[in-house]
């Protein structure tokens, strides 16, 4: 295994240009549209990932100190089950799908058809380095795309070692990874794709957003965001103490959907709080530095942007910090300052600030109040009240009465909205993201209908009684 701590790339514009244009040489041989071919792809990217499940797991923990629960659950299973589901559905995902169509075209027979778009981009984060980077390539592959992957710098030891099983197991005409960072990113974002997929925050989203344009290339945007968590009085308060905390911190927060902030009427937060603080406890134990279940922050940067938001409110719980080990303790505060890091960025960290509301309406206005987020969660038994929440706050994706929970379920389209993102993908819709649909009419030859040519006999009269059939 490689165990080198660098991303390497140092590639020129000529070399980057030169893999392109051979993955565009390769697709255009359309070795990969036919269907056994991607079933054989899917086929060796499940392999890689079984024969080298322990490599991951390691690499997972000396990047994050992941817990190996953790890593298969969220990564390497997350992943596995998205090949398996691809697997088994490609051939209905890839049928053309028949629509009506109207009388006046007869005879004729309509339907779309899933093109791959070509050569894509995937940008991955860190937070979830697997997860991300291999998620929507398994979308790339089952839509018949070629793809040029670029892992996070910052997961230096995943990067690593995903570079030399991918770059390994497919032929770089097809699918290649290059490592780097910002200025290697930068050199990618220069040239043309078909599609490109990213993941990160919403300040990088626009300047690849802004890239893409120049060449008209489609995105999706998988970006960030502050999600918000509303906590009415009528809950099973157990299972919503456990649920949030669970949700904010595995990986230490560090989930694109983590619960930012809880908003909980004020009838219930002396309750809630302290079902929370005795959640932490159960499952961190009374010094949370020695559980094996809590990873670490990314880096130094990272230790130290979360460190000021420590000061912006009143600590009520954990606060302790080790710069060495990169630890956060898992941490409630409330009396937060609204204007400050704190409620203004995203927290992605172990830090959960608790603000009270004193009747529905204030949560949904400050939830609107504020970007639309990535994900929101309500926890309530009161349709009412839930309906309300849904229906007057905009989010890319609710979960109601549990955390994280709906990204795990592979029917629904994940994705967000507004400054939270743009498209969807996992399942099938990551089949659909990565395919271009292809709209055709087929006409026979059997009738010819003289309504339509020049010198138009047959009058307004006559064009304005045939449109009406076009519904
Ligand atoms: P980031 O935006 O800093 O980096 C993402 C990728 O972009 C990395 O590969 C990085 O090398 C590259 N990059 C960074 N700066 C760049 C620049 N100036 N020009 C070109 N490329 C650049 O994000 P991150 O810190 O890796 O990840 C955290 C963010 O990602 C959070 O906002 C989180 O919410 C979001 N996120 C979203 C999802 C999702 O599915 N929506 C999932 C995970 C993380």
């Amino acid at each position: 295994m490689n165990t080198t701590t660098e991303t390497k790339a140092n590639l020129t514009a000529t070399e980057v240009q030169a893999i392109i244009q051979a993955q565009r040489d390769y697709f255009a041989t359309n070795a990969t549209k036919d269907l056994k071919f991607r079933k054989q792809k899917l086929e060796q990217l499940k392999k890689m990932i079984i024969d080298n499940e322990a490599a991951i797991i390691e690499a997972l923990y000396k990047d994050l100190r992941k817990h190996e629960f953790e890593a298969y659950g969220t990564e390497i299973g997350f992943v596995l089950t998205d090949i398996k589901k691809a697997l088994k559905n490609l051939k209905a995902w890839a049928k053309p799908r028949k629509v009506k169509t109207p009388p006046f075209h007869y005879v004729a027979s309509s339907y779309t058809q899933s093109d791959p778009y070509g050569n894509i981009l995937i940008i991955a984060p860190w937070n979830y380095p697997m997860q991300l980077l291999l998620a929507p390539l398994v979308g790339v592959i089952a839509a018949g795309n070629t793809a040029i992957l670029k892992p996070s710098e910052y997961a230096m030891h995943t990067s690593n070692l995903l570079t030399k099983l991918i770059n390994s197991t497919f032929n770089p005409r097809y699918i290649k990874v290059i490592e780097g960072a910002v200025s290697e990113t930068q050199l990618l974002l220069n040239e043309k794709f078909d599609f490109i997929f990213f993941t990160g925050s919403t300040n990088v989203g626009k300047l690849v957003y802004q890239a893409a344009a120049k060449h008209l290339t489609p995105v999706a945007l998988e970006l960030g965001g502050k999600s918000p968590c509303i906590v009415d009085t009528d809950i099973h308060l157990d299972y919503t103490a456990k649920r949030i905390v669970w949700g904010k911190f595995i990986n230490v927060g560090q989930t694109c959907i983590a619960p930012d902030y809880l908003l909980v009427d004020q009838k219930i937060k002396d309750a809630l709080v302290a079902k929370i603080k005795f959640y932490i406890h159960e499952f961190f134990g009374e010094n949370p530095q020695n559980s094996e279940a809590l990873s670490r922050i990314i880096n130094e940067k990272h230790f130290d942007r979360l460190s000021t938001y420590l000061k912006e409110g009143t600590i009520i719980e954990g606060g302790q910090s080790d710069r060495a080990d990169k630890y956060i303790a898992p941490t409630l505060m409330e009396n937060v300052d609204l204007e400050k890091g704190i409620m203004q960025e995203e927290i992605f960290g172990p830090i959960l600030p608790i603000i009270e509301y004193g009747n529905l309406r204030e949560a949904i206005d400050f939830v609107n109040s504020k970007s639309k987020p990535l994900a929101l969660y309500i926890f309530s038994k009161n349709e009412k009240r839930i309906d309300r929440v849904l229906n007057e706050t905009s989010a890319g994706g609710v979960c109601i009465n549990d955390t994280l929970m709906h990204i795990a379920n592979g029917h629904l389209p994940f994705g967000g909205v507004g400054d939270s993102g743009i498209g969807a993908y996992h399942g099938r819709h990551s089949f659909d993201l990565f395919s271009h649909e292809k709209a055709v009419l087929h006409r026979s030859f059997l009738i010819e209908e003289p309504i339509r040519y020049a010198p138009y006999k047959l009058g307004l009269k006559v064009i304005r009684k045939v449109m009406d059939w076009a519904l």
